[in-house]
């Protein structure tokens, strides 16, 4: 067996931090914890973790400081954010600041579990992502997570740009629901319900790059193959 994954859970309210650390540790990953928002940056920043498990609302600092300050140290690994938030504004807010998913409370233990081995198996495969992506029509802008059609401002979830970074890495052949799922999502099983993730991303991603989200000329659709990029000059 391999070494064993470490996850930190930064979690106040005890029932539920003991809770995780009892499932982590039923599903053989290493465990440590902290209860406040210092403490868990403090470990966060010194120990050796491959992913964390980040609350929002936390006494002595909030969730999404935490993520700020862990990215601005230049630490990369998984955090995933546990939010009774389920507003879009804070779940981008979070992903703006740096969290790979976020998992809405109360949360299925089975589905935190996919949603930690989906992250990691993701953090491996890596998404090769330019600084920019050009359409033609729409710059992309995928540090800062916003683009421009023409004097329309536009913003996107991390996701949203590594579903086009991904897109714009193969610009010579379309890309199918299932690499998508595989590659962008780190899901390794090919479920009904994800494959229409993948579609409703599509479907936002239209909205905002294509001048008709209804006759698409950026993200088209190559039937019965999956999805292609026209990047300007492929
Ligand atoms: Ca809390």
């Amino acid at each position: 067996m391999g070494r064993q994954i470490s996850i930190l859970v930064i979690e106040d309210e005890e029932a539920i931090r003991e809770g995780l650390i009892d499932v982590l540790v039923f599903h053989k990953y290493a465990v440590d914890s902290a209860a406040t928002g210092p403490e868990g940056l403090e470990k966060a920043l010194t120990g050796k973790f491959d992913l964390i498990l980040l609350d929002i609302m936390l006494p002595g600092m909030d969730g999404y400081e935490i993520c700020d300050r862990i990215r601005a140290e230049d630490r990369k690994q998984p955090i995933i954010m546990l939010t009774a938030k389920t507003s879009d504004d804070e779940i981008i807010h979070g992903l703006k600041l740096g969290a790979d998913d976020y998992v809405p409370k109360p949360f299925s233990i089975q589905q935190l579990v996919l949603r930690i081995e989906a992250v990691l198996r993701r953090s491996e495969v890596g998404i090769e992502q330019a600084r920019t992506i050009n359409l033609g029509n729409v710059e992309i802008d995928t540090e800062n997570l916003t683009g421009r059609n023409g004097s329309e401002e536009i913003t996107f979830t991390r996701r949203e740009i590594e579903l086009l970074s991904y897109l714009a890495q193969h610009p010579d052949r379309p890309i199918s629901r299932e690499e998508l799922l595989l590659k962008v999502w780190g899901y390794a099983r090919n479920l009904d319900i994800e494959t229409r993730t993948v579609d409703i991303h599509i479907a936002k991603l239209r909205r905002k790059i294509e001048a008709d989200p209804k006759a698409p000329e950026n993200l088209v659709t190559v039937r019965g193959a999956g999805y292609r990029l026209v990047t300007a000059g492929s």
